[in-house]
């Protein structure tokens, strides 16, 4: 069993318009490879809603704003590959940098408010990487729908913004985070943690958890998240770069969860930074919300 590889948007099209021709309905899954059952819960959810699954898997520089981290990404194209297989997802799509970005590429997709704050504040030009890759992938696959993990709550926001403000034809799908059965986010990220620090790593979630039973019942953001912040730095994280409290569905800056919000948070542990957010909602039980790989 093996999946069809397309390098070029010349093949993809092709391929892509046999399809069309067929009356097939098509959906894309955006990834950077070294893929875990976070990125194959989204493949399967794309599987039940269309005819043919597209993953992309390209790493794409633009996004990066540290080179050593672009370096340290793990690169796994022929696992990848091996995992979509069994899925009967229908192609992945892996160009090279070239082929996205050619001689004389000089254009940005820039979205503003929802990039603002959060990791736009630590990780300049993310975003504008972020928006400009996706923009493509939605061109080039011309796909109906596009599956996005909650899991990187405010690219998601960003995406969604683009594709209204660009006017592209494609329903935007958000599947919920997957987690280790531990609590920690699944993430291309964890293979990097040494085994003391993956012991470390889930109390972030704990900790989130934790927070968003507080705020669902009707504590102020002031009053715990500093609290937090310290109880993350003392289960062994580094730095915390942010941690705070936003609206659901606009990421607003929230005082208290008055209506439906999530925490987000990313910190560093060692040189790894991990990012991860909570939904909360006011005044329910906010424990066993989140997916485990049993229930992907
Ligand atoms: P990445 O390869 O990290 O760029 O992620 C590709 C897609 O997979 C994005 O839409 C992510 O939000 C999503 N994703 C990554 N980790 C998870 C996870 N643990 N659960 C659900 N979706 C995820």
């Amino acid at each position: 069993m093996s999946i069809p590889i397309v390098r070029t948007v010349a093949e993809l099209r092709s391929i892509v318009s046999a399809w069309r021709r067929e009356g097939l309905k098509v959906a894309v899954v955006p990834t950077m490879g070294a893929l875990h059952e976070g990125h194959l819960s989204l493949v399967r959810s794309a599987l039940e809603r269309v005819d043919r699954v597209i993953v992309t898997l390209f790493i794409n520089p633009r996004q990066f704003n540290n080179e050593a981290d672009l370096a340290a990404y793990p690169r796994t194209e022929h696992e990848d590959a091996a995992k979509l297989a069994p899925l009967g997802a229908h192609m992945l799509y892996a160009p090279d940098a070239s082929e996205m970005y050619p001689e004389g590429f000089a254009t940005t997709v820039s979205v503003s408010g929802v990039s603002d704050g959060l990791c736009g504040a630590y990780r300049p030009g993310h975003f504008d990487g972020v928006a400009t890759v996706v923009a493509k992938l939605f061109l080039q696959t011309g796909a109906d729908l596009a599956f996005f993990g909650e899991k990187d709550f405010q690219q998601l926001h960003v995406v969604r913004r683009l594709t209204r403000d660009l006017d592209i034809p494609i329903e935007i799908v958000a599947c919920p985070t997957v987690r280790e059965a531990d609590g920690l986010a699944m993430s291309s990220r964890n293979l990097r943690l040494s085994s003391v620090q993956r012991q470390a790593a889930p109390s972030l979630a704990e900790i989130l958890f934790a927070l968003a039973e507080r705020l669902a019942t009707g504590a102020t953001a002031d009053d715990v998240l500093i609290e937090a912040r310290q109880a993350i730095l003392a289960a062994g994280y580094k730095e915390v770069e942010y941690l705070e409290l936003r609206a659901d569905d606009d990421l607003a800056p929230l005082d208290a969860a008055d209506r439906s919000a999530r925490i987000l948070v990313a910190a560093w542990l060692g040189d790894i930074r991990l990012v991860d957010n909570v939904c909360v909602r006011p005044k329910q039980s906010t424990s066993k919300r989140f997916a485990s790989p049993a229930a992907a």
